[in-house]
């Protein structure tokens, strides 16, 4: 479907947790208040969304979170998703650090490609930006989805002072592995807003010096608006997500449901649509075919006023006009 700028939105983010087992500095740190659990959408009730958003042309999926693996039979909710008639696609981005375990289950179930996001190949430094001693199960986990053939995406946020001399050895990885490898700049959102943005223009100005055959790449890689380039010997690409310098909303593709069910028309602004209040009204419960019917007409009503309420661009150049006030954890990312 269409939204009011006239692009094509096709593509949903599900966050289907607000916890996590790590803390990133600039996404969670300790002392976020969670919500209850009842509040949190069920498995079915996102089930529902998805059948309405498909219903409308929104084929491709996210599973994010908080941690998404973090929440019992995420693997399940996958298969669930893609049982949808009309769905394309269902991804998940993790931390990595549950996903050398569940990695069979998921797969079992459809899952069509997985985001890692990794920041530092260095372990104190891992446990400085997460606050956990992971490096070693995350690193196992993306070399063992690489080797069962699965499409890994590494994705990265550099911060001044703290890991941005790693440019280097993340883009590294993307040499030895048939991986992306994809540089997010920090946005100001929550805890992000206290960051400096290390521009993506910056690391691929260094990476131009150090490899002169850095060539753009055309293909499209994925769902989002990463730009590619291809390095000879590499054996995947390097992505970049300029997400705050390059002005990239005119192709923008998504909306996004949180883990308590309110649609987000774009991440710069708290504006929402509310939708867990239509899936939790009494006759949902009841077994009547018809005004289960009304209910997923209100369903997808709701979308059609997420999407048409997009609006042209966000607004992270001119901070004041940022409304969104919740962290990163609590929105999916
Ligand atoms: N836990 C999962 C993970 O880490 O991939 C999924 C949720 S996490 C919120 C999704 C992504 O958002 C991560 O790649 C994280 O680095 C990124 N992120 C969090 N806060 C950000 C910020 N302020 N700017 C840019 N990216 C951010
Ligand atoms: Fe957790 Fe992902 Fe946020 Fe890190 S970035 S705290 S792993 S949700």
């Amino acid at each position: 479907m269409r939204d009011g700028y006239g692009r094509e939105i096709r593509y949903m983010r599900i966050s289907i947790t607000d916890r996590c087992n790590l803390r990133c500095r600039y996404c969670m740190p300790e002392g976020i208040k969670l919500s209850p659990m009842e509040e949190i959408l069920t498995f079915e009730e996102i089930a529902a969304v998805c059948e309405a958003a498909a219903a409308l042309g929104i084929t491709r999926f996210k599973i994010t979170g908080g941690e998404p693996l973090v929440r019992l039979g995420c693997p399940q909710l996958v298969g669930m998703l893609k049982g949808i008639s009309g769905v394309e696609q269902v991804t998940l981005t993790t931390n990595g650090v549950l996903l050398g375990d569940y990695l069979d289950e998921l797969l079992r179930n459809g899952l069509d490609a997985v985001n890692v996001s990794l920041d530092t190949l260095d372990a104190e430094r891992f446990r400085q930006i997460t606050g956990f001693d992971e490096l070693g199960r995350v690193r196992e986990s993306i070399l063992s989805a690489v080797g069962r053939g699965v499409r890994v995406k590494i994705n990265s946020v550099l911060q001044d002072g703290i890991n941005a001399h790693e440019w280097e050895t993340l883009a590294g990885l993307a040499k030895e592995n048939p991986l992306d490898v994809r540089f997010i700049e920090m946005m100001p959102i929550g805890y992000g807003k206290k960051e400096k943005t290390i521009e993506g223009n910056k690391i691929l100005s260094l990476l131009k010096e150090k490899y002169p055959g850095i060539q753009k790449d055309h293909r499209v890689h994925g769902n989002g608006p990463a730009e590619y380039y291809r390095i000879p010997g590499f054996a995947g690409g390097i992505g970049f997500i300029r997400a705050v310098h390059g002005q990239f909303c005119e192709n923008c593709n998504r909306i996004r449901l949180t883990a308590k069910g309110e649609l987000k028309p774009c991440l710069c602004y708290e504006d929402c649509v509310d939708v867990r209040s239509i899936l939790r009204r009494p006759e949902v419960m009841t077994g009547e075919d018809r005004r289960k019917e009304a209910v997923s007409e209100d369903i997808r009503a709701a979308i059609c006023r997420a999407v048409h309420s997009k609006p042209r661009k966000h607004c992270f150049d001119v901070r004041e006009q940022i409304t969104e006030g919740r962290q990163m954890v609590q929105i999916g990312g």
